[in-house]
């Protein structure tokens, strides 16, 4: 990215008095990371404007990133912002910051999903080919305007999209990203244990739970997972509490694809996909209204779970 480009992304705020930034429902490492990052970093280029970031209540292991307790996860009706930044997805997933951006007077988007690859703002960043949406941001910022705090947050996002460096979509720009990031001196092995290994008792139990349940088909290239409502009420278990199950079904040995289910509302179900390269599961969520990337995505599909898995299963099959 050229820096002309970087120049003239940002100063769309230099004539603003407000700037709004989103990230999607149920920010996870990348989204939090990376608007945290860019919240950080305009707050630190115009001490003097408004700005204020919005998302879903982050999980809590995400407060060792400064301005973490700035977040607002409050939507009240409000003024128009001037600019409105949408981080890590499309205006369909800002949840109720949509209304922010539709009021919007100038948008700007930043994100890699591939499911979004042309924007929904008025300028848009959007590399498929990045790894996160936070190794993007470091580009959009810039090296030399980094400090501590912003290194942090862009190094989270980087880990928890890459699952600390070692999905594919990890590049050699994304370590050298990374290299420069730890030169900053954040206890890197310490953050990866507490925001990305770390589970609670109860999210060890409902990861048991979902394993022990979990059934194979397709000869075994398919696998899928479920907790139900009543599984999550039994263990007083949040949305939140539920990442990481699937990357655990992925790894069987022998699986292409895993799915896992969970219940959001009666015959309602949040489906998240991996894929280990071989079928291409934002295609699948595309389909099912949803999106993501070609080796991880996710939508939301009714019926009940018979009906989504013959469903998810008649897609997988035209790849497979
Ligand atoms: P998840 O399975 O929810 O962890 O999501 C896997 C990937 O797909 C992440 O990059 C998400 O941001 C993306 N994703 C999940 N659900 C959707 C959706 N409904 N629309 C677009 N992208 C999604
Ligand atoms: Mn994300
Ligand atoms: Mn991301």
């Amino acid at each position: 990215m050229s820096d002309s480009k970087r120049l003239e992304l940002f100063s769309v705020c230099d004539q603003a008095e407000s700037v709004g930034i989103g990230g999607h429902v149920r920010p996870d490492g990348d989204c939090v990371g990376s608007c945290l990052a860019c919240y950080l970093f305009l707050k630190r280029k115009y001490p003097d404007k408004r700005i204020e970031l919005f998302l879903e209540k982050p999980a809590e292991i995400f407060c060792c990133i400064a301005g973490f307790d700035e977040i607002n996860s409050e939507f009240p009706e409000r003024e128009p912002f001037d600019v409105f930044f949408v981080v890590d997805c499309a205006a369909d997933r800002l949840g109720e910051a949509e209304s922010y951006f539709r009021a919007a007077k100038y948008t700007v988007n930043i994100d890699h999903h591939i499911s979004n690859e042309n924007g929904c703002g008025i300028e848009n960043v959007i590399d498929v080919n990045a790894s996160s949406t936070a190794e993007l941001m470091y580009g959009l910022i810039g090296k030399e305007n980094l400090d501590a705090g912003i290194a942090k947050a862009i190094y989270i996002g980087m880990i928890h999209d890459t699952g600390v460096f070692h999905y594919s979509c990890t590049s050699p720009k994304t370590l050298r990203i990374a290299a420069d990031l730890i030169e900053y001196g954040f206890d890197f092995p310490k953050i990866i244990d507490e925001t990305f290994y770390e589970k609670t008792y109860v999210q060890n139990q409902i990861l048991g739970r979902a394993v022990l349940e979990s059934f194979l088909f397709m000869d075994g290239k398919c696998i899928v997972g479920s907790i139900s409502r009543k599984t999550m009420e039994f263990y007083g278990a949040e949305p939140k509490d539920l990442d990481g199950i699937v990357n655990q079904l992925r790894i069987t040995k022998g699986v292409e694809v895993a799915i896992f289910l969970y219940e959001t509302d009666t015959l309602t179900y949040k489906v998240s996909l991996r894929s280990c390269g071989g079928v291409d599961v934002a295609r699948i969520a595309a389909f099912f209204g949803g999106g993501g990337h070609v080796r991880a995505a996710g939508c939301t599909m009714t019926g009940t779970f018979h009906d989504v898995v013959n469903n998810l299963s008649a897609e997988i099959a035209k790849q497979l």
